[in-house]
């Protein structure tokens, strides 16, 4: 980049350079030219005033004027008198330009190439009182010529600015890159200055995208400690208790418990893993994943209905109020979100507590409500539930068989549909989460 940047600013002042020159050129020319002209235009004027060119005295014209040339022609074209050629051999002038402008207007220009390849001779002619015309001429260096006079020091110019540009592009970028570099070594602490301001919504783009990589890898670093963890617990139990019975050590209706033991430990690990395999399918995820039109009410309905057996068991009613619901969403996991929400307010819930599913559209929104009147979440608890693995009862989770990760699976479906989360709960009265689609 820094190459780059170098070589176009050189590159531009180069160019810059050379228009500049050759525009300066042509401006100068044609001012020289001009002069050229006026000169021509006084000499004519002063030659005319003295009275000289009289028919009858022309053989006593005698006009010696430093490379200026003079010549008199009469009306017809004829060449009556000229101070540097033999008149006799010279051929009729009336279809010169400067000449046939003299005779119609009063007075003519014009330039032409000499026989000298670089050099143009300029001519001014005025016509007289008697229909004969005066014109001066005089040799000039033409714009090639003065160009390639002064192309030495043209080169010589062009070499310096060169240099200083090559020096000052050099500062320039320098300058340019330098809180780019210095931005790179330390983004954390970096704080941009004034001059670059513009570089500031740059620096906290940069910096908000790394502390997000920070953050992603501390989360999956516990993630996986966490995991890690989860996973050995139960299987420590499996292999501790089918270590006893292989040994013979457990006899007769002891076997049936430890039985159970393992059975209730394998299935703990079947729903961890099946929740780690969620969460993994939901991070993959994209938006409107196999979205289709969903009746809500129906989708809560059965979870309600398959949830009965278990709220049964916790001695829990269950109440489900619905009107007819649309939303946009993806079938097996709002089925998920339902069922996930219903059976924390069951477990979470006391002997004899009531479970309210509501489902119901409020200002052109659909909402999903599940009520409880179990334990309830204390405050400070209650901004992390939806962390993986955060539990405020560890031993009540674990007993009732939840894996800590049902709360962040919900949070990631209501992220995917893009809908809201609402959250009311007091320890002792009960839980309120509301999800807004
Ligand atoms: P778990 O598998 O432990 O239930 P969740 O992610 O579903 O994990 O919930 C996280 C924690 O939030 C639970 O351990 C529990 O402490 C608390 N919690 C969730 N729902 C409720 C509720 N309805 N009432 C009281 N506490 C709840």
């Amino acid at each position: 980049m820094r190459k780059k940047i170098n070589k176009q600013l050189i590159g531009i002042a180069i160019a810059g350079i050379l228009a500049t020159l050759l525009l300066m050129s042509a401006v100068f020319y044609d001012l020289f030219k001009r002069q050229v002209q006026e000169d021509l235009a006084a000499n004519v004027t002063i030659l005319e005033s003295t009275g000289i060119f009289q028919r009858e005295s022309v053989d006593k014209i005698d006009i010696d004027l430093d490379d200026l040339r003079i010549t008199w022609i009469s009306s017809d074209g004829a060449v009556l008198y000229d101070n540097d050629a033999d008149v006799g051999n010279m051929e009729n002038h009336l279809d010169r330009p400067e000449v046939q402008a003299a005779l119609a207007k009063g007075s003519g220009q014009a330039v032409r190439r000499s026989r000298t390849l670089n050099k143009s001779t300029f001519y001014y002619a005025v016509g007289l009182e008697d229909g004969s015309v005066l014109r001066a001429a005089r040799e000039a260096k033409n714009i090639l010529s003065v160009f390639e006079s002064a192309l030495p020091a043209i080169g010589i110019i062009i070499l310096v600015m060169i240099v200083c540009c090559v020096v000052l592009a050099r500062f320039l970028t320098r300058n340019l890159l330098k809180p780019l570099e210095e931005m790179a070594l330390n983004i954390e602490g970096y704080t941009v200055k004034p001059a670059y301001r513009e570089l500031e919504p740059f620096a906290d783009t940069i910096r908000a995208q790394h502390e997000d990589i920070l953050k992603g890898a501390k989360m999956r670093q516990d993630f996986t400690a966490n995991v890690s963890h989860e996973l050995k617990t139960p299987l420590t139990a499996i292999s501790g208790y089918a270590e006893l019975m292989e040994n013979g050590i457990v006899q007769g209706e002891e076997v049936k418990r430890f039985s159970g033991e393992i059975r209730k430990n394998a299935s703990r690990l079947l729903s961890l893993i099946n929740d780690i395999i969620r969460l993994s399918q939901l991070d993959g995820m994209e938006e409107e994943n196999g979205f289709e039109t969903l009746d809500l009410e129906e989708i809560a309905r059965v979870c309600v209905d398959n949830l009965r057996i278990s709220a049964q068991k916790h001695g829990v009613s269950l109440m489900f109020q619905a009107e007819k619901t649309v939303i946009r969403g993806n079938r097996e996991l709002v089925t998920e979100l339902v069922t996930n929400l219903c059976d924390n307010a069951i477990r979470y819930n006391n002997w004899g507590g009531r479970v309210i599913v509501t489902v119901k559209g409020e200002a052109e929104k659909a909402v999903l409500e599940v009520k409880d009147n179990g334990i309830g979440i204390p405050k400070e608890h209650q901004d992390r539930i939806f962390e993986r693995f955060y539990r405020v009862d560890k031993s009540r989770s674990k007993q009732t068989g939840g894996t800590g990760l049902g709360l962040a699976i919900v949070k990631h479906i209501v992220a995917l549909h893009d809908a809201a989360l609402e959250l009311e709960s007091e320890p002792g009265k009960g839980t309120k989460i509301r999800v807004i689609f």
